[in-house]
């Protein structure tokens, strides 16, 4: 195994300081003395905490695999995936994304089909495109667990469901920046804006706090709304040929997007070039309820106040705007697991992913395995079980697709359109 010298370290923020820092930092029996010279304090205030990470000892600095200096491509893969948990991130992130788009591609080709009315060739509708209704997935939830059944008509989209609570309750907000296209899309975005512009902005703290709560208002808004429906309501509303159509809908609705609708994209977009996470943060009711969860989870950033030498480098990478380096455990609901200040706590032991109880430490690349490994069982265990593909036939898709724009397939303000058995 490759390892680096101290001086490799990844420490592209920290800089030798023109002064020294005097502290102590306790790590079993080992006391590190450092300096500093008040002289140059204030002339670098906006640096102090860069100095503290200037004489961390050799002892006590996280170790960095020197993976470049593998030859071999396959091993020096393996050794970044093990011990980069950014690239970990990265691979899964753009590998849910191709497979978004692959699905994308797929419903393309079969809403092509059936707005043909079956002239053009059948490509199979892609199950995983049910992962893009989670209020659908949310109804089927709640009527599975009051009768026992689950639907077949998007039986893939509570399986997705499942798989994202499931993983929001034991590896917290994980979903939102491992998997979720729109996370990506959102990471990919304030990351331009700070290569344009040198910096992200924050929204100050007497406006943001109340902003964080609008998703959970429209959390509450659809929970409720499924709150007050019982088993009979749920069972027009998920058998209606409204819902049928649902996964068409939502793809004709950005096939052929309003202008109304394509301005507030184009809106949200140009605010998550500025705004760390603008849509993740402050509006995705996806993003409240795995807040929620996450509060759940035994899994916690951990920090050791112990060893911890205040450098604040954890803070700055946090793009929760999560204060890493005054807390023990982070608690937030805002924290997406993204490991970005794992990644670049300077100290050994010091800031890691443990156990509530046990403080266990969870090696990053586990901690990523598990994410993708309960995603792929749950969806997995959905296609073993037959409960993957829905039941809807050609024959019935051919019948609704030239009725899609009849009063039948509307939202209708939240009501189930009129129906009978014969729709
Ligand atoms: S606290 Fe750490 S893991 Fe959580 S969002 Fe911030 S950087 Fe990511
Ligand atoms: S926990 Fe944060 S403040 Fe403490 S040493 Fe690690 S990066 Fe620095």
């Amino acid at each position: 195994m490759l390892r680096t010298k101290v001086s490799d370290m990844k420490t592209e923020n920290i800089q030798p300081l023109p002064f020294q820092f005097q502290s102590s930092v306790h790590d079993s029996n080992v006391i590190v003395e450092r300096t500093m010279n008040p002289q140059s304090v204030s002339s670098t205030q906006e640096n102090i905490s860069k100095s503290k990470i200037k004489k961390i000892p050799p002892e006590l600095r996280r170790e960095k695999i020197l993976y470049k200096l593998e030859p071999l491509w396959y091993k020096r893969l393996l050794l970044r995936l093990q011990h980069d948990s950014q690239f970990l991130r990265s691979v899964v992130q753009f590998s849910f994304v191709f497979l978004c788009i692959w699905i994308g591609i797929e419903f393309y080709l079969f809403e092509q089909w059936g707005a043909s009315e079956g002239v053009a060739t059948f490509t199979q509708r892609p199950p995983g495109a049910e992962g893009f209704l989670p209020i659908s997935a949310l109804m089927s939830l709640k009527y599975w667990f009051q009768t026992g059944i689950i639907n077949d008509v998007h039986p893939s989209g509570l399986f997705i469901f499942v798989a994202i609570v499931g993983i929001g309750i034991l590896l917290k907000k994980a979903f939102c920046s491992w998997l979720c296209p729109v996370g990506t899309l959102s990471e990919s975005l304030w990351i331009l804006g700070k290569k344009i512009f040198g910096r992200n902005f924050t929204i100050t703290k007497w406006i943001d706090v109340p902003l964080r709560g609008l998703k959970y208002l429209l959390l509450l808004f659809f929970a409720y709304s499924i709150w007050q429906m019982d088993v009979n309501d749920l069972q027009a509303f998920i058998y209606s040929p409204y819902n049928k159509m649902a996964d068409v809908k939502m793809f004709q609705f950005f096939a052929h997007i309003s202008t109304f609708a394509l301005w507030t994209v184009i809106i949200l977009m140009i605010a998550s070039v500025f705004i760390k996470n603008f849509w993740c943060r402050y509006l995705c009711p996806y993003g409240a309820l795995l807040g929620i969860t996450s509060l759940l989870s035994p899994l916690k950033i951990t920090r050791n106040k112990e060893t911890c030498i205040d450098c604040e480098l954890c803070t700055k990478a946090c793009p929760a705007n999560v204060k890493v380096h005054k807390v023990t455990k982070v608690w937030s609901d805002e924290c997406t697991s993204c490991l970005a200040c794992v990644e670049v706590c300077p100290v050994k032991n010091t800031l890691d992913i443990r156990t509530s109880l046990t403080r266990t430490k969870v090696p990053n690349w586990v901690f990523g395995s598990l994410i993708v490994g309960i995603f792929i069982a749950v969806t997995g265990m959905a296609i073993v079980t037959g409960h993957w593909q829905n039941n809807i036939s050609k024959e019935e898709y051919l019948k609704r697709f030239p009725k899609i724009d009849n009063q039948m397939y509307q939202h209708n303000r939240g009501q189930v359109p009129h129906y009978t058995p014969e729709d």
